[in-house]
């Protein structure tokens, strides 16, 4: 496929996929880039919960990000706590009712179904293929990769199944394993 077919199609399916987002969003009176950050607290890990780690996902400035927080938290989609060893850091947590509004929404149930048609072979190939494309561009932009902690360089598993971070030395869980890092180096 040539880039420009590539470009067509992912940017049909982006435009998609953000209009049926951006409706539910609405419906529960959310903005589409206050259900982005939804949806990064959501999947990141403990070390990634934070304003600037937001603002580094979303490509966008403190100013603006810290806006977004404060109204989701106003609205009591987030909240925050103090880190427990450094009371300068603040970290972010979605309430009961955020994770309700972001069920609703992501991913859309139009994808779902669109996903559930193609054979498991298909799916699995397919998001090999996306996962490569994404961190050949955001290797091109500098840009950090924010990949799921099992795949960084950094991760470390024993024998008995114990989970580690080579970085900061402590034990992962494995739920930690699937949440994505803004410290993660991909292992490839
Ligand atoms: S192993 Fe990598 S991705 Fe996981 S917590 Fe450590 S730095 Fe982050």
């Amino acid at each position: 496929m040539n880039p420009n077919e590539m470009y067509e199609y992912v940017e049909r399916i982006a435009n998609l996929i953000r209009t049926r987002v951006r409706k539910t969003g609405l419906a529960c009176g959310v903005q589409p880039v206050q259900m982005e950050a939804l949806h990064y607290l959501s999947r990141c890990n403990r070390y990634s919960n934070t304003p600037v780690a937001v603002a580094e996902f979303l490509g966008l400035t403190k100013g603006t990000v810290s806006q977004t927080l404060g109204v989701l938290e106003d609205n009591g989609f987030v909240e925050k706590t103090t880190d427990a060893r450094d009371r300068r850091v603040v970290h972010l947590h979605l309430t009961p009712a955020g994770s309700e509004v972001l069920g609703q929404s992501i991913p859309p149930d139009v994808l779902k179904s669109a996903i559930n048609e193609l054979p498991e072979r298909e799916q699995r190939q397919m998001a090999q293929s996306i996962e490569h494309l994404l961190l050949c561009l955001q290797r091109a932009n500098g840009l950090k990769t924010f990949g799921a902690c099992r795949t960084c360089i950094h991760h470390q598993q024993t024998d008995d199944a114990q989970r580690r971070c080579g970085l900061t030395r402590e034990i992962l869980t494995e739920s930690d394993a699937s949440k994505i890092c803004r410290e993660h180096m991909p292992a490839i």
